[in-house]
């Protein structure tokens, strides 16, 4: 029976994942978080996990006075949740916190020998050479829960012998500000950017998609899970949000894997991969879904994409300095210190702060946020 080490338990993604372990009745063997207890609470009451973590040093002790009455071992601080990542019972780590963070429970978890399925992208993103390296020493498999991951991956499956991928199609919702000129970008407001089109998530991916700095960053989380040349892939906005993603053969046969948007069936494939196992996911109607429409995605207006491609281009810390980067401007425009155009700018001009290191360990990367998140603060009067 397969066992999970859940992390980021309270989130958008974290949620959804218990969503589908109560339905398959998967044993979830740690949860964490980064502050809510009184989810946390409620989760361990129900699923029972032999041990919990929140990074949050007060909200532990807390949660640790409130679930006295069961055996659950409450841990604290990155230290504990990185303990929940390698736990002995899990067999498979469920990553989804936000953000940097979840660089050191991953390859963690991977030093462990647990299957990784893959929520948290910067991960792969800022470590993607020391992630995919510790993978391949301990025989360890990324599973991408992200949902165009997961359709590529479910598309290369069915890969014929002697075969070439020529290309993969990245499809993008083009976020709530799709159509919208650089001129009419200036003055959207952060209830603007946070009204995406077709997925509910959290406020840090949903303000990403607005600029499509997510976008971005699935090109460099494709880069490093299928092996791919950035070159090879292509950006195709799609506002249904039904096709998830496509894959081109050198005969120019393309295979593409459809569904309407729930993130709930990316997750459980990666849970129950290589089975398939029935899904809340409600069935795809053609007749009702209509028309599909793709477009061309507006490199102008919106640069994350390009910032994005130009950094794993050049390789080593880059693509460690443009997320970094962006996550510190991504949170100074959700606290209302910046504009939402001065994000771009503001990775751009912070990431030519970079050293380039091709051999770069994990230090190199932490000491890359912290000199991006300085910068940006910097640049931008903080
Ligand atoms: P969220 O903000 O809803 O949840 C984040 C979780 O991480 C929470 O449980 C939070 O407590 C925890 N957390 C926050 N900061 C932390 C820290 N410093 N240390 C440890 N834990 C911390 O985010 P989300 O929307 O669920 O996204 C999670 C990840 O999944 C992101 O990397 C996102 O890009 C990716 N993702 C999300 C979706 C989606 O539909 N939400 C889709 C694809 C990929
Ligand atoms: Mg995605």
């Amino acid at each position: 029976m397969k066992s999970i080490n859940l992390l980021g338990s309270t989130g958008s993604i974290g949620v959804q994942t218990l969503d589908v372990a109560r339905t398959h009745g998967y044993k979830i063997e740690a949860l964490t978080a980064h502050s809510s207890v009184e989810v946390l609470e409620k989760q361990i009451r129900e699923f029972k996990p032999r041990y919990a973590a929140l990074v949050d040093e007060a909200a532990a002790a807390d949660l640790k006075a409130r679930v006295a009455d069961l055996p659950v071992k409450v841990l604290s601080g990155l230290e504990g949740v990185s303990f929940c990542a390698a736990e002995g019972e899990g067999n498979i780590t469920l990553n989804s916190v936000v953000g940097m963070a979840g660089l050191k429970p991953t390859v963690d978890a991977i030093n462990a020998g647990k299957t990784i399925a893959l929520a948290n992208k910067e991960t792969l993103v800022a470590g993607g050479k020391l992630v995919t390296d510790a993978a391949k020493k301990n025989s360890v498999d990324i599973l991408p829960v992200d949902s165009e991951h997961s359709a590529i991956f479910q598309c290369l499956l069915g890969k014929p012998r002697n075969s070439a991928l020529k290309r993969i199609i990245l499809t993008a919702s083009g976020g709530p500000f799709f159509g919208k000129t650089k001129e009419e970008l200036k003055t959207v407001t952060l209830a603007d950017a946070l009204k995406h089109p077709s997925w509910s998530m959290g406020q840090k991916i949903t303000i990403d998609s607005a600029t499509m700095f997510n976008k971005g960053l699935e090109l460099i989380e494709a880069v490093w899970l299928f092996d791919v040349d950035p070159d090879m892939i292509d950006i195709v906005v799609h506002r249904e949000s039904i096709v998830h993603s496509l894959i081109e053969y050198d005969d120019n046969s393309v295979i593409a894997q459809l569904g309407h948007p729930d993130m709930r069936l990316p997750i459980q494939f990666a849970i129950t991969y290589p089975d398939r196992f029935e899904s809340p996911e409600k069935q795809l109607d053609l007749w009702e879904v209509g028309n599909l429409s793709f477009y061309k995605p507006d490199y102008e207006t919106f640069p994350c994409m390009d910032i994005c491609r130009n950094a794993i281009k050049k390789g080593g810390l880059y693509p460690a300095a443009v997320n970094c980067a962006n996550e510190e401007a991504n949170l100074l425009f959700r606290q209302g210190k910046i504009s939402f155009c001065d994000i771009p700018v503001l990775i751009e001009r912070a990431a030519e702060f970079t050293s380039n290191n091709d051999n770069y360990s994990l230090q190199d990367v932490y000491d890359t946020d912290a000199l991006m998140r300085e910068k940006v603060r910097q640049l931008a009067g903080f």
